[in-house]
């Protein structure tokens, strides 16, 4: 199954968890791939992963927060491999608190991460995909919790994906005519580094134990067991691919059936 052959592909966050199995599905599915994380030991162990499967990759240092760096970033990977024909906006954080005691700074930086540093990436992927012409994907990280309030102390996380849910929607319909398909990916709970800061924090808010916040959410989803980052990177690949292209402007949910709308 080679249907990226040819594409080249950006996902920030890319050094870990879902950003990782994203890296390398789209490998296997044909395409070349740059790796942007803040972590970049990790960014090129993943390059490496990628090359191993016999793809050209590059890893890049880039905080998706600085407008800068993410430009720097879109401009690399298109002289390096020629073009960004996907562009995949992952990286994201968590902060863990009731919103009503949620401290500015941290309202501030989830805020920065998730929502502009998700509309930094988009920006760059747009005017680098409309000067090469062609059309191409724009992916985005939201999140069940951008569908539904949020509960686990995850409120100020909630409200961030729910903006790029809107981001989503708005740069759809402002990028169709140039056959640009934006599309977000809304998993449930992923068993990465992310979920085991919630399970740690947002568990002892209420007194579990490590492991039995996830244990109990894990057992609560409908197909009955924790979703996997493959899980979602199954679908971060037709979104990629030319099976989406009469989508745009969705978020879809892959969750296990924990979220229906
Ligand atoms: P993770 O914490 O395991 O990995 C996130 C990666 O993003 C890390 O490698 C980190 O270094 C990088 N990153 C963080 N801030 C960055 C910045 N400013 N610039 C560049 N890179 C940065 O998280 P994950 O679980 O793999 O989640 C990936 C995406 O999926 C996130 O947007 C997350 O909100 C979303 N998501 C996760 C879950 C889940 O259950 N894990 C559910 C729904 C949505």
């Amino acid at each position: 199954m080679n249907r990226l052959n040819g594409k080249v592909a950006v996902v920030t966050g890319g050094a870990r968890g879902i950003g990782r199995a994203i890296s390398l599905r789209l490998a296997r599915d044909g395409a070349d791939i740059v790796t942007a994380d803040l972590n970049l030991a990790g960014a090129e162990s993943v390059a490496e992963e990628v090359r191993a499967l016999g793809r050209s990759a590059i890893a890049r240092q880039v905080d998706v927060t600085d407008e800068a760096q993410v430009e720097g970033l879109f401009a690399d990977a298109a002289g390096e491999l020629g073009q960004v024909d996907i562009a995949v906006a992952n990286a994201g954080i968590m902060v863990i608190g009731p919103m009503i005691d949620t401290a500015v700074a941290d309202w501030q930086r989830i805020f920065d991460v998730n929502v502009t540093g998700v509309w930094f990436t988009c920006k760059s992927a747009a005017k680098q995909m409309i000067a090469q012409g062609g059309g191409g994907k724009i992916i985005l990280a939201a999140s069940q919790a951008g569908k539904v309030g949020s509960t686990r102390f995850t409120g100020a996380y909630s409200v961030t994906k729910h903006a790029v849910v809107g981001i989503t929607r708005s740069l759809a319909l402002e990028l169709a005519k140039h056959q640009i398909n934006v599309n977000a990916y809304c998993p449930g709970i992923v068993d990465t580094e992310m979920w085991d800061q919630i399970d740690r924090e947002a568990g002892a808010l209420i007194g579990y134990k490590v492991g039995e916040l996830k244990e109990l959410a894990s057992s609560a989803v409908p197909l009955g067991r924790i979703q996997v980052p493959e899980d979602v990177s199954n679908l971060v690949s037709f979104f990629a691919s030319s099976d989406s292209d009469y989508m745009t402007g969705q978020a879809v949910n892959v969750t296990g059936g924990n979220v229906m709308h």
